[in-house]
């Protein structure tokens, strides 16, 4: 059974835009797992350290993976594109993070969904709400839109390519 999955994607190291483009097109190619839609790009200044500002966006997936063996694979995405182990809070030309997962909680040592940041963090929060705005926090109680009314501002810019994803998609893939 595929269910409905968001990943939100950051990258703050190197060509930005690419390495966004790159991670979607891995994927694009596991099984079991079909990119359906994507936010707006946003940039973002970074949360903790100072660190060059992020770029940032959201994907939803049907998934018929488990969350885990999903996890699983987006590390080894992020490990592919040279994200050093142990830098929580360092400059990373790709993160990946599972951020909400329709219809379940995952409570555990290594993975925690909806992600235990989500509903704090403006740079995660506003591409979702273009996607799954309905969509209730399974948690919290309320929709991904009321959460994200709540937060208080945060230095986050939507850009205006709309259509990054899907045009660039096919340059990269030819
Ligand atoms: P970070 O460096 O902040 O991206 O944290 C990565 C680690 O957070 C991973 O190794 C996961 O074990 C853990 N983690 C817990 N929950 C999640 C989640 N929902 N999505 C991605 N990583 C998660």
């Amino acid at each position: 059974m595929s269910e409905s999955v968001y990943i939100g994607l950051g990258s703050n190291l190197g060509n930005r835009e690419e390495s966004l483009l790159w991670a979607l097109q891995s994927l694009r190619r596991i099984d079991a797992v079909a990119v359906r839609r994507t936010s707006a790009l946003y940039d973002s200044a970074p949360v903790g350290p100072a660190q060059p500002r992020f770029l940032n966006a959201v994907v939803e997936l049907e998934c018929g993976l488990s969350p885990q063996r999903l996890l699983g694979i987006l590390k080894h995405i992020e490990g592919e594109l040279g994200r050093r182990k142990g830098e929580r809070w360092g400059p990373r030309p790709i993160d990946l993070d599972i951020l909400l997962w329709e219809g379940r909680v995952v409570a555990e040592p290594v993975l925690q969904v909806p992600h235990l940041e989500l509903h704090r963090r403006r740079f995660a929060l506003e591409p979702l709400a273009e996607l799954a705005g309905d969509c209730v926090h399974p948690v919290l109680g309320s929709t991904i839109r009321a959460l994200l009314a709540q937060l208080e501002p945060q230095d986050v810019r939507r850009l205006a390519s709309d259509a990054w994803p899907l045009a660039q998609l096919e340059r990269i893939a030819s």
